[in-house]
């Protein structure tokens, strides 16, 4: 099936690179796609998923994610301050920590809720208008905002253009993850997880070369 063609491409990758085996998480990017194949690739063993929005994830996983006790979910689309509560409820790695308020809403209700999910910072490395993600300018502020606040941040992510080469793109985020001290680096999709993992990617979001393609 197509889960273990992508596990074999993400081992041949980190064996290109030098890289140890299993030192790439593929998170499977569930969004959109039916609950047959998701359910397909539960059955397969793989237990770390990816999300765009808060409501659909918890449509899919609010009921599964009992019967999955190693689930591990992750949030990869913005984050609005209103829908942190309901995130925090659900996701163990929120990747998209974009600017202070959500830092601020996220410290408090982190401590509140007493939950500990890992977070990743999200750089608009393309400095596109529309693009979710810190500027390159305000990233290292909004690091220092969120350690003035108490959040630990575990690493970095990035969605190149899609009209642009990836490649230095992914450079530059490894780049930015080395400069702080950032130990997790989450870059490349369906079309390009490969480069990504040959310049540092520690997980690759893959959707539609795993699932299929997305139907509207
Ligand atoms: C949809 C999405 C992906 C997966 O895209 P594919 O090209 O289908 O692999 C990865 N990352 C993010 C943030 C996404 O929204």
């Amino acid at each position: 099936m197509a889960l273990e063609e992508i596990e074999e491409r993400i081992a041949r990758a980190e064996s290109l690179a030098g890289r140890d085996p299993g030192s790439v998480t593929l998170v499977a990017v569930s969004k959109v796609q039916s609950d047959d194949r998701v359910d397909t690739v539960l059955a397969a063993g793989h237990r770390v998923f990816g999300e765009n929005r808060v409501q659909e994830a918890q449509e899919r996983w609010s009921e599964r994610r009992p019967l999955f006790p190693d689930l591990e979910l992750h949030l990869i689309g913005p984050l609005q301050t209103n829908k942190v509560r309901a995130a925090l409820e659900l996701f163990d790695v929120i990747e998209s920590v974009d600017r202070p308020k959500l830092v601020d809403k996220l410290a408090d209700l982190i401590s509140e809720m007493a939950r500990s999910p890992k977070l990743l910072v999200q750089v608009n490395t393309g400095a596109e208008e529309q693009k979710a993600g810190v500027s390159l300018d305000e990233l290292p502020s909004l690091l220092d905002h969120c350690r003035d606040r108490g959040l630990s941040i575990a690493g970095l992510m990035a969605i190149p253009p899609a009209d642009e080469d990836p490649a230095p793109h992914f450079a530059l985020l490894r780049k930015l993850a080395e400069r702080y001290g950032l130990a997790e680096i989450s870059m490349g999709m369906s079309a390009d997880f490969e480069t990504a993992i040959s310049l540092g990617a520690t997980s690759v979001r893959v959707g539609s070369a795993l699932f299929g393609s997305r139907q509207p």
